[in-house]
């Protein structure tokens, strides 16, 4: 959580577009024209060759992975749990609260049976409290049609609530260990720029990445290359030097020439004076206790604007992460 102890998005490791695909099918790696968004600056195709040589470099990393707690688990409801937490939140911001609340909720039938408030309070320090919620509805299904265990199978996973492209093939990959290829925003940034040279479409860059995995070995390639995104080839000071993939990257190669590859095409809203400040304020008041009607707006930081803290508490409501008795005063649903 900021110090402000408000919802704050950072770097965050497991975005994906609501339109990423599954990985790759019969594809044979090479990425030709008609695979991608624009057709100003070519990268070179990804041979046979090449992806063994990219397999072989990116697993060299499997040592110096960060002993982060998920990554000692196969259990799919911790798996899954940290995956969803990683979406918006650096990973050593989630290390704390993942060991807590997969103690306080230990499998799905635990969390399904808790209160919401209960989980957005084991929630804290995360932001993004809708997640919180989802998860639940995610355990609650687990529940009810899976005999309380996250099922290990892509269209079972994607029905979850909460579940999607992403998360569905994260939680396949790392805990069923299946070869599929997990594509978050690091790892985006890293194979637009050491193959595809250019931004693609997110079908294109799912079924790249996906013709990249190995069959052996998938759960180390993919942690590896996530690592890879997150600590090397990093949004603003790509360490090359030290970077295992630096001998055949296309930016690299190309004397880092601009436009960089991996540039977002979308910028994040500013948080600061956003209505999702205002929430977080509003949601980290609540877990202290109810709010009265007449503190609403200063919970949330505006003291002069009760028509907007209504209107943003009107959000919360609608999400379900809040309830507000007859009097006016707000509480955790
Ligand atoms: S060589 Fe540099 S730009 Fe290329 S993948 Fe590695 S860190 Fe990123």
């Amino acid at each position: 959580m900021t110090a402000s102890g408000v919802e704050q998005a950072d770097e965050h490791d497991g975005s994906v577009t609501a339109s990423g695909v599954e990985q790759a099918d019969e594809h044979d790696g090479s990425v030709t024209a008609s695979g991608v968004e624009q057709a100003d600056v070519a990268a070179a195709p990804v041979t046979a060759m090449h992806r063994a040589w990219w397999r072989r470099q990116v697993l060299t990393v499997g040592a110096g992975l960060r002993p982060l707690p998920w990554r000692a688990t196969r259990d799919p409801w911790r798996v899954l749990v940290s995956e969803v937490m990683l979406q918006q939140t650096q990973a050593s911001r989630v290390v704390g609260p993942w060991r807590s609340f997969v103690d306080r909720f230990p499998d799905p039938a635990a969390c399904a049976a808790a209160p919401p408030s209960e989980v957005v309070r084991a929630w804290a320090g995360l932001g993004f409290n809708r997640r919180a919620l989802q998860l639940r509805r995610a355990a609650t299904a687990a529940v009810d049609h899976h005999g309380g265990q996250i099922p290990g199978d892509l269209d079972a996973l994607l029905a979850l609530p909460g579940v999607g492209a992403y998360t569905s093939r994260a939680v396949l990959a790392f805990a069923f260990e299946r070869p599929v290829a997990v594509v978050d925003t690091n790892v985006r940034r890293v194979v637009r720029r050491a193959l595809s040279g250019r931004p693609l479409a997110p079908s294109a860059l799912q079924q790249l990445a996906g013709s990249l995995v190995p069959g052996a070995c998938s759960w180390a390639y993919n942690q590896a290359l996530m690592e890879i995104g997150a600590l090397v080839c990093t949004s603003r000071h790509p360490a090359c030097d030290r970077c295992p993939l630096a001998r055949r990257c296309w930016w690299h190669q190309a004397g880092h020439r601009h436009p960089d590859p991996a540039s977002p095409t979308t910028r994040q809203s500013r948080f600061v004076g956003s209505d999702r400040q205002g929430r977080g304020r509003l949601v980290a008041a609540l877990r202290a206790g109810p709010v009265p009607a007449s503190e609403l707006a200063a919970a949330a930081g505006w003291p002069e604007d009760v028509e907007r803290a209504s209107r943003v508490a009107a959000t919360l409501v609608a999400d379900g992460l809040v309830v507000v008795d007859s009097h006016g005063t707000a509480r955790l649903a």
